[in-house]
């Protein structure tokens, strides 16, 4: 595990980081939002980000967060996002913690969350599996357009997410990144929502996400080190 001066120090070369890639892009910093992927770290290695400034915490699993949250007592203007799969029987508890579920994929889903949650509507952006690979959850490119159809009266559809190929280097991610924001682009002129943001970037290659239009980029390792478990 490591120590709060060296998650604090690894925080601020992300930030930097992030500041870099957006000058590059001829964007403002304030236009991506860090979301640091807390998978397996404790409450007390959480706290130490939000002492550190960070209000955006991405969590796998339902049942992980839940427990987390309530370890950690209320802290107003912390905010909670799904980055992993939703299973409906999840979802009742899922509504309670989470600010915005990156991961809608399915009407099923939806159908769900509306019935839980239904003024306001539950924030969502959709999980697009880009590479149609079969071990991957996410709706494939050519049917996101009826699964949106049959999903916008029922959620909140704020953008789209993606996790492009594990294996390759960095750059690998790029063409990804790129067919995503374009998907987003089509879809936004085709359906009239803004789909305003784009969930894609991980600790290997969040600089070339924000390059190519990610808003919301979601980061573990860089910030917290190597997972355990
Ligand atoms: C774990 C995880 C991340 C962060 O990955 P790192 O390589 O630790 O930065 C981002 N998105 C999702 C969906 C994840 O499960």
């Amino acid at each position: 595990m490591l120590t709060r001066a060296e998650i604090t120090a690894r925080l601020a070369d992300v930030r930097g980081r992030i500041a870099d890639a957006t000058r590059r892009s001829g964007r403002a910093k304030e236009t991506v939002t860090l979301v640091l992927a807390s998978k397996t770290q404790s409450p007390e290695t959480i706290r130490i980000a939000y002492d550190a400034g960070e209000r955006n915490f991405g969590e796998n699993y339902v049942q992980e967060a839940a427990t987390k949250r309530a370890a950690m007592g209320s802290l107003e203007t912390i905010r909670w996002h799904l980055i992993g799969h939703l299973q409906t029987n999840k979802v009742k508890l899922a509504v309670s913690i989470f600010d915005l579920i990156h991961s809608l994929d399915s009407v099923r889903l939806a159908t769900a969350l509306a019935r839980a949650h239904p003024t306001p509507s539950v924030r969502v952006l959709i999980e697009v599996n880009l590479a149609g690979e079969p071990s991957k959850t996410g709706v494939a490119p050519d049917a996101i357009d009826a699964l949106i159809d049959s999903v916008r009266d029922k959620v909140d559809i704020f953008g789209l997410m993606t996790i492009p190929p594990a294996g390759g280097t960095p750059e690998s991610s790029r063409p990804h990144f790129a067919q995503l924001r374009e998907l987003r682009d089509r879809l936004a002129a085709h359906t009239g929502l803004a789909l305003s943001e784009l969930s894609m970037g991980m600790s290997g290659d969040f600089d070339i996400a924000i390059e190519e239009g990610a808003t919301i980029v979601r980061v573990g390792r860089a910030i917290f080190g190597e997972r355990r478990r």
